[in-house]
This record gives structure tokens, sequence and C-alpha cells, in this order.
């Protein structure tokens, strides 16, 4: 199998090689990508309860027994943990999977959009938005659909244009972590509820999100992004079936196997009521948070986002925030491409514009590897130390 030939875990920028021990003189710190990987150790940890061993006649066949795509036990589950964790209402809903939350989120598109009005739906986003909103309806736009970019300039015309929209929400937030509400009501808006932050290792739960169509990913829950496995919360059944029949013209629906390795993942997590990994996730992410407001609390040149604490019904506390992403400002009025600021110091971020926002923002990923995180953390003290000895 070509997999033997590669590393036995990711490694991180600075090393290569078939064990990662190769160090690379003058690496960049790599922020860029949201790669999930500081849940890793986790899962070396549960190495054995976790594991997949599939037989090679195994699921061969195209459809369950119930001639169906999805995977019963697999859709309980989720249930299960929705109700467990307490960030999502699933009684009377209906659930559909694709491959990660991109694929559904494009059959959201599609089924959102009327296939009968003079004019396409109008896509919008509050700024700063996840970039793959844009692409993807760019890329599939159609007669049905069309990206708009902005939400704001539609919130006052809502109540007397009959113009259709359908605005996508993220909560938390990617790029800046905050907790998105919808912009845009009336009749001719509906909503697509990216909730893929939603977890506690990233936000506290202060309340069940009763959306109309919610999606969520295995990617950012367990971090297995490589599985490519998502799903979508729905309270219409038109809505429902028209995403079905996405998936089924599309990709036939997920991969099996992809299936069974979320299943296995998932009774991993719901053995320990989820206090396991969810405690592990949120010290993680909470204990980088700190650090790195820490490393930049001396600094006048960047600043990063600010969010406020709150009551998590999971963890039935006050907790602090703890984002999946830093989002942070150069201050100074000359410095517009932060970006490129640094860069020089050897940092690696994702640009402002890329989330149509101002470059004088960069999106900085805390999710990788510790590796990665320390990384950015010692270019980061290089370049506060550099601040310090110019004032
Ligand atoms: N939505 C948001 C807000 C994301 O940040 C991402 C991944 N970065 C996705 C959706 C897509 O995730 P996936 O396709 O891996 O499920």
């Amino acid at each position: 199998l070509d997999d033997e030939k590669q590393p036995l875990c990711e490694c991180n920028t600075c090393y290569s090689g078939p064990d990662c021990s190769q160090f690379i003189p003058n690496c960049a710190a790599d922020a860029d990508e949201g790669d999930p990987l500081f849940l890793e150790p986790f899962w070396i940890q549960h190495a054995a309860n976790s594991a997949v061993l599939v037989a090679g006649w195994h699921r061969m066949s195209y459809s369950y027994n119930d001639k169906t795509v999805i995977s019963k036990v697999l859709e309980k589950h989720i249930r299960k943990l929705h109700s467990l964790v307490g960030n999502a209402v699933t009684e009377d809903r209906f659930i559909i999977f694709g491959t990660g939350s991109t694929q559904v989120i494009s059959a959201a598109v599609h089924a959102l959009s009327p296939d009968n009005a003079s004019s396409p739906a109008r896509v919008v986003a509050s700024i700063p938005y996840y970039s793959l909103y844009r692409e993807q309806t760019d890329y599939f736009e159609s007669m049905h659909f069309k990206f708009e970019g902005d939400a704001s300039p539609w919130i006052n015309t809502t109540n007397t244009s009959s113009t259709n929209l359908i605005e996508f929400v993220t909560s938390p937030n990617n790029p800046d972590g905050q907790l998105n509400k919808a912009v845009l009501h009336g009749p001719y808006v509906k909503a697509i509820h990216d909730l893929a932050y939603y977890w506690p290792h990233f936000t506290p739960i202060p309340a069940p999100a009763d959306e109309d169509l919610m999606t969520f990913t295995l990617s950012k829950l367990t971090g297995h992004a490589g599985t490519r496995f998502g799903w979508a919360v729905i309270k219409k059944k038109s809505v429902y079936e028209r995403m079905t029949m996405h998936m089924e013209l599309n990709t036939m629906g997920v991969s099996r196997d992809s299936q069974l390795r979320a299943l296995k993942l998932l009774k991993v997590i719901l053995e320990g009521k989820g206090r396991e990994i969810f405690e592990f996730g949120y010290k993680t992410m909470k204990a980088r948070w700190e650090i790195l407001n820490q490393t930049l609390s001396l600094s006048n040149r960047f600043s990063l986002q600010k969010i406020p604490p709150q009551y998590c019904t999971f963890f039935q506390e006050f907790r602090e925030s703890s984002p999946a992403y830093a989002w942070l400002k150069c201050e100074r009025e000359e410095e517009k491409d932060c970006y490129a600021v640094l860069k020089a110091a050897n940092i690696i971020g994702r640009r402002g514009y890329m989330f149509s926002a101002e470059d004088r923002y960069v999106r900085l990923s805390m999710i990788k590897s510790r590796d990665d995180f320390d990384a950015l953390i010692e270019r980061l003290k290089e370049l506060v130390s550099e601040e310090e000895s110019v004032v």
C-alpha cells in the first residue's frame, strides 16, 4: 500500500523524513491551514479502541441492508452526541450525510435556491466569512443561485424586496470565533447555519441550536479531516429531499468506509459521555489562546479579537473563549499588508482578503499540531521583542 511509505504521524512543517526526525533549518511557522491535528494526541491515547479493521468482503454493496446509503446506526449516534453536548436540536429533524461539510454546503445552496424564479437567489454572508462560500458558489454558479458577497447592504431591503437570499451564518465564525447570528430575516430569506466549530473545544455552548438548516463536520469535532465526513440537520422535508437528490446524483452518498470510521470514533467519544475529548480539546485550545494573548500582550503593533466568556451548558460553568483561529490585526497605520509583515518574520498566516476583509487582518490557525503552534509562538516572540527594542 502507498500509505505504508507515509510517516506514521503527520510531520509538522519544520520536520521531514519517514519518522519526521529531519529538522528543516529556517523553516517558516505555517499557521495557514485549519488542519485540526491538535486532537492527534487524544487519538494516540485511544489508539486501540478507535482502530478500525475492515475485512475484504465487508460492506461491498452500494447500499446498506435497508437499501439506503446512510448508516442508520451512525445517524443514531450523531443524534445521541448532539443531545449529550446540547449543541443542536435533532428531534423530529432530518439528517443527511456528505463528503465533508464542503459537499453538504454545496447541496444546501442547491436545495435552498428556488428552481422557478426569474432571477437567481443571492448568496451572502457577513464579513469576515469563510472563503469556501464564495469560491464554491462562484464555481457552481447556475441560473438558480449566484454569490453576492457582503450581507449587510441587504439588511434594510428584506421587508420590501422579493429577491431570494441565502445567508451563510457561521457560528463560531471562521475566522474570528464570534458566535454570529443571522442578520437577514424575511419571507424571501433562507439561512445555512454552518456550525463546524460549535463544539466545546472552541466555544461555550449557551443553548442548543435550533435552526432550519445546520451543517456540521467530523473534521473539527474529532479532527479527522481526511475522513471527509459531514452532516446536516434539517427541519423541512422538502429541503431534505432536495439535498438527498443532490448527494445521490453527485456521489451516490458518502463512502461506506468513512461512515464506518466515523461511527467508531463517535462510539469512543460517547463511551466517556464526551467529557474526555471535550476536556482535552478545550484545555488545549484554551492554553494556546492564553499563550498567544500573553505573547502579544506587550505589543502595540498587533492585536487579537476579544470574545467574552459565557455560560457553557455542557460543562455547566462559565468558560473562557478558546477559538480555533486568531484574527490578528496589524495596528500600525502604515502596515496595511499584515500578511507581508508576518511573512517577513517567517510566519505564514491567511490574508484578510481571503475572508473578504481588509489585509490589515491575518488569520492564524491555532488547531494544528503542538509543534506548529510552538513554532508560531517562537516566531511571534521574536517579532514582539524587536518591537520592544525599537521602543
Ligand atoms: N465550514 C467551516 C466554517 C470550515 O472552517 C470548514 C473547514 N475549514 C468547513 C466548513 C469544511 O470542512 P470539511 O469539508 O472538512 O467538513
